[in-house]
């Protein structure tokens, strides 16, 4: 792969590389944009077939990010860092501490936290050797679990979308169809219980669906969650779950979750507006994870000021949403003109010139 080309071709501004012999530590961090401020994005390890897909996948997550925090309206770039190697058996606390010396050479310009395959007392290790570490433990001053936060703000994306779908943001009687109950799922699903809504789930883990019980859902199989009769469909578990079989099967009218990447091609976005169905893109509904962290930088972690910007949530949906039927274009294009249109105007405030 030609780095520099790939680097130019989505804009990102650094892509800095490591080897520690010592540890056996081999890692990329890629930093997107810094913009809107210092570059955020958690640190993923994965066993990568090869350098090459490494490579991918740090500069495809670091411009995710960068959509993510510039839409929430957050002070952040996007960055991300990928560790080469199996999180079940490479990972050592010298592995993850000579990560975190990796992280402190970038002086604050990326601030990793957990993603797949690392987790908070890892984080704790990478912390012992740098300071721009988020979302630590909330016993350590960091603002803890995620998904509380991510939970609420699918929970509000997925009334937005109510709003505008059916004139009331009500989800009273509403069924909601939920692929995957683990963390979001179940907090977004408090939420909506609480109002009273009709929650039906699946999963693949007797744990979860054990959970999903003891709340009161009604749960289906893994299978069945697509041919399941609802008003909404959400897609909390896995990726690329929007797809061609996939949409033939959906009979309800808005399709919102917490999952990343759940839209198979740009074009399964189009065949949902095609069809009639609400879309809520991906990384608005499901950036309560991100808000959190960004409330942790420069003050100590407050959690009703988490709450508050996370509720923001609903507004940015609705925005969305208008734009999308006034130029015509699908939801998922709008959120990204959101994040453009943020990230130019502020380019334009600082004189910053991009080509
Ligand atoms: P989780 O691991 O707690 O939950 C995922 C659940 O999906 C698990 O219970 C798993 O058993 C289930 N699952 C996996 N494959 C399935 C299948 N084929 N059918 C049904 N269920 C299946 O993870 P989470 O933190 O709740 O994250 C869920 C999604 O939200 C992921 O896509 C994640 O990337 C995304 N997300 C999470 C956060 C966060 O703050 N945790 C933030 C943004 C996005």
């Amino acid at each position: 792969m030609e780095i520099l080309d790939s680097m130019a071709r989505f804009g990102h501004e650094q892509v800095a590389m490591y080897n520690d012999p010592n540890t056996g530590l081999r890692g990329i961090i890629a930093i997107h944009d810094t913009t809107l401020g210092p570059s955020c994005g958690g640190t993923r390890m994965w066993p990568y077939e090869s350098e090459t897909d490494a490579l991918a996948d740090a500069l495809r997550l670091s411009l995710a990010m960068t959509y993510k925090s510039a839409a929430a309206g957050l002070n952040l770039g996007g960055g991300k860092g990928v560790i080469i190697g199996d999180p079940r058996t490479q990972k050592s606390e010298s592995l993850l501490r000579s990560w975190g010396r990796f992280v402190d050479t970038l002086g604050g310009r990326y601030l990793t936290t957990t993603d797949v395959g690392t987790n908070g007392r890892d984080l704790e290790s990478i912390h012992q050797e740098t300071r721009h570490v988020v979302g630590l433990d909330v016993t350590l001053g960091g603002s803890g679990d995620t998904s509380i936060m991510t939970g609420l703000g699918v929970y509000m994306g997925i009334k937005a979308c109510a709003g505008d779908a059916w004139g009331s943001d009500s989800l009273r009687g509403r069924t909601i169809a939920m692929q995957g109950f683990g963390k979001v799922a179940s907090h977004t699903a408090k939420h909506l219980l609480d109002e009273d809504a009709r929650v039906i789930a699946t999963d693949i883990s007797e744990d979860a669906l054990g959970k999903a019980k003891s709340m009161g859902v009604q749960v289906v199989g893994a299978e069945e969650i697509f041919d399941t009769p609802c008003d909404i469909f959400a897609p909390c578990a896995l990726g690329g779950v929007i797809n061609k079989d996939s949409i033939q099967r959906l009979s309800c009218r808005i399709v919102a979750g917490g999952a990343n990447n759940q839209l198979a091609t740009e074009a399964d976005g189009e065949e949902l507006q095609r069809r009639g169905i609400t879309y809520a893109p991906d990384f608005l509904i499901n950036a309560g994870g991100i808000i959190n962290v960004s409330t942790e930088i420069g003050q100590p972690y407050n959690p009703d000021r988490a709450r508050q910007q996370t509720e923001r949530i609903y507004e940015q949906m609705s925005a969305v949403l208008t734009t999308s039927r006034n130029k015509e274009i699908s939801t998922a294009r709008a959120a990204e003109l959101l994040a453009e249109t943020r990230l130019a105007d502020v380019r334009r405030v600082r004189g910053i010139f991009r080509g």
